[in-house]
């Protein structure tokens, strides 16, 4: 009841955050049904978040996508930060920061 707030101009066949980011992975990869992919179209051009989710989310390698489909967006966020901090972690001195 008091999470996202949806636009004021709301079509009827508004969907909701969450039922985007669960079409999201489909959206992307270009198989959802014409009508599934309007109605998230039209959700990004009312929604910025989620306009700006879909185009970080395509960024993303596939393995990504699929764990943020089956995530909410706020513990979405969280988990990636974690996994692209651990990559990076990876890539850096394992002793840890620098402080010169
Ligand atoms: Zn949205």
């Amino acid at each position: 009841m008091s999470d996202a707030q949806p636009p004021k101009t709301k079509p009827p066949e508004w969907i909701s955050c969450q039922e985007l980011t669960e079409q999201l992975l489909d959206y992307v990869s270009d198989t959802l049904e014409l009508e599934m992919r309007g109605r998230l179209e039209r959700h990004f051009k009312l929604c910025p978040p989620c306009f700006k989710f879909l185009r970080e989310y395509r960024m993303l390698p596939q393995l990504c996508q699929r764990t943020l489909q089956h995530a909410m967006p706020d513990e979405a966020a969280e988990r990636l930060t974690a996994f692209l901090r651990a990559r990076a972690w990876d890539d850096h001195d394992p002793s840890g920061p620098s402080t010169s």
